[in-house]
């Protein structure tokens, strides 16, 4: 939409954070507005289920094309509207073509129809199980990775076979528009992929419309909130929220390449990133060493407009969240090695590094989704695992050891754990992703992410009359005596 269109009740503007210049104007959708999506989006339904699984495919593989050839004006956008680096939105673009091409290609292997095994009571039946879609899903997004936060929801549920209504984050509407739009020269035939645009009431509008299923991502608060709205009609949620993840390091880590990742992992996309390292906690036969390394490599990074490594903070109002948190700290007693408050300046927040901060400090409890880590001593590993469970989260983390990493990330609360790499797990498209605890239930990506937007259907055809009869007001005593006789058998001889 131009940007150089009046801004009214009836529609808001995209800023870019870095730059503050306008880049688009995009309207406010009313809740009739959205019911209207949310109703051609029901017939649209219809007809992409009919498809099939194969029909679907096809489809879904040339939107993946038509993604692929316009990447680049599609990383342009995401980089306008929410400060990304170009390279970085390129690199998002990419995970979200992956878990696309999964999610086309294992949908009939996952969801499609199968015969089960019947037990000894209902031999004489046939049994299937198959995952219908619902018909409509919302999709509710956020901005800090607008293609594949979103298409991880959005794909999966197209492949499932359900219509999508997709409510992008008021931050990035142009991404949602134009993925939109690519799938719409695809398939033009119906609306099965569909954008509406606003700020929250868009998306609570979505919630009280009664499509099939909300995947929401987005902030443990938020997501508090759409949950209380779905219940009015008991529309199921997927809750993919918050995080404060935590890089575990071990006396025997590869330190070089785990400074990369805390560096990597706490400063890129300026921090905000849900699986993002905001919390390191290093042995301290290592702590000195690797202090020093993360302190020379985070050193070398940037944050600017253009080309730095490292974009603005989005949200305007995230700027005194960050700040609160590391001017907290510092008053309660930590050092900032590098950055800190005085480093922040409009938009940008330089990478910063606190050591000796309490645990009860903002900084280790609360997401900070800016370019800042808090790095611990610890004894040893019972500690460092018992300081990353401390927090109400569980989304992801990450461990460094070269002996003992399966033992580590086998004791950790999170949805998803990689071990001497970063965000490994979310990168592979057969694995879930999500959280426990603070940070959400249910699953996207892998055969829990397609099973996630559909539901499970029963389905038993009788082959032959039983001998014996027992769903009937005429079972006989006969029957009776057999069945105590087989409960016996079968569950009485196990002690
Ligand atoms: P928000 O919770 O602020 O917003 C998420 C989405 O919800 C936005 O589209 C927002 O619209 C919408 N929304 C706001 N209020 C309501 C409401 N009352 N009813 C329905 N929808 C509403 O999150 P952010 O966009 O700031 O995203 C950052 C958060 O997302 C972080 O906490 C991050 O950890 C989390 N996240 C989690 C991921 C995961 O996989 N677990 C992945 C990526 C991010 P609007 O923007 O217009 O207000």
């Amino acid at each position: 939409m131009s940007t150089s269109v009046t801004i009214t009740d009836t529609t808001f503007e995209v800023r870019n954070p870095a730059t503050g210049k306008r880049v688009g104007v995009h309207p406010v959708h009313t809740a009739a507005e959205v019911n209207s999506a949310v109703a051609t989006a029901r017939d649209a339904a219809g007809w992409w289920a009919s498809l099939g699984f194969a029909g679907r495919a096809r489809r879904l593989d040339a939107w993946r094309t038509e993604i692929t050839r316009g990447r680049h004006e599609l990383a342009r956008i995401m980089h306008d509207e929410m400060g990304k680096p170009i390279s970085d939105a390129n690199l998002e673009i990419v995970m979200a073509l992956e878990h696309l091409k999964w999610a086309a290609r294992n949908a009939e292997r996952v969801l499609g129809r199968r015969r089960v095994m019947p037990s000894l009571l209902t031999i004489n039946h046939a049994a299937e199980v198959e995952y219908r879609p619902f018909g409509v899903v919302g999709v509710i997004g956020p901005w800090n990775y607008p293609v594949f936060t979103p298409l991880s929801s959005v794909s999966f549920a197209l492949a499932a076979g359900n219509a999508v209504v997709f409510k992008p984050s008021e931050y990035t509407p142009g991404v949602g528009v134009w993925l939109a739009e690519a799938f719409g020269r695809i398939v033009p035939e119906k609306p099965v992929l569909q954008v509406i645009t606003g700020y929250g009431e868009t998306g609570a509008a979505l919630c009280r419309s009664n499509v099939g299923k909300i995947g929401f991502t987005g902030s443990t608060a938020t997501g508090k909130r759409v949950m209380a709205t779905c219940a009015e009609n008991l529309t199921p949620v997927l809750m993919e929220c918050g995080g404060k993840d935590a890089l575990i390091v071990d006396a025997d880590a590869d330190l070089d390449a785990a400074a990369d990742v805390a560096v990597w992992g706490g400063m890129s996309n300026a921090g905000q990133t849900c699986l993002g390292v905001e919390r390191v906690y290093v042995h301290t036969a290592v702590y000195d060493e690797f202090l020093a390394k993360v302190v020379a490599l985070a050193a070398t990074v940037r944050a600017g407009a253009g080309s730095a490594q490292v974009g603005p903070i989005t949200m305007p109002k995230q700027i005194s969240v960050i700040r609160g948190q590391i001017e907290d700290a510092l008053a309660r007693g930590a050092r900032a090695l590098l950055g800190g408050p005085d480093t922040i300046d409009g938009q940008f927040v330089q990478p910063t590094i606190l050591v000796d901060v309490p645990e009860d400090a903002t900084a280790v409890t609360e997401e900070t989704f800016g370019p800042t880590l808090t790095i611990a001593e610890v004894t040893d590993m019972d500690e460092a695992v018992a300081r990353v469970n401390a927090t109400e989260y569980g989304l992801g983390g990450t461990v460094f050891s070269r002996r003992d990493g399966r033992d580590i990330a086998d004791r950790i609360r999170a949805g998803g754990i990689s071990i001497n790499a970063f965000v490994a797990h979310a990168l592979n498209p057969s694995l879930p992703l999500g959280g426990v605890g603070g940070s959400g239930f249910g699953r996207v990506h892998g055969p829990d992410g397609l099973k996630e937007f559909a539901y499970a259907k029963a389905t038993t055809r009788q082959r032959f009359p039983s001998p014996l009869a027992l769903t009937t007001f005429s079972r006989s005593e006969m029957a009776d005596a057999i069945v105590d006789r087989v409960v016996a058998v079968l569950h009485g001889r196990i002690r």
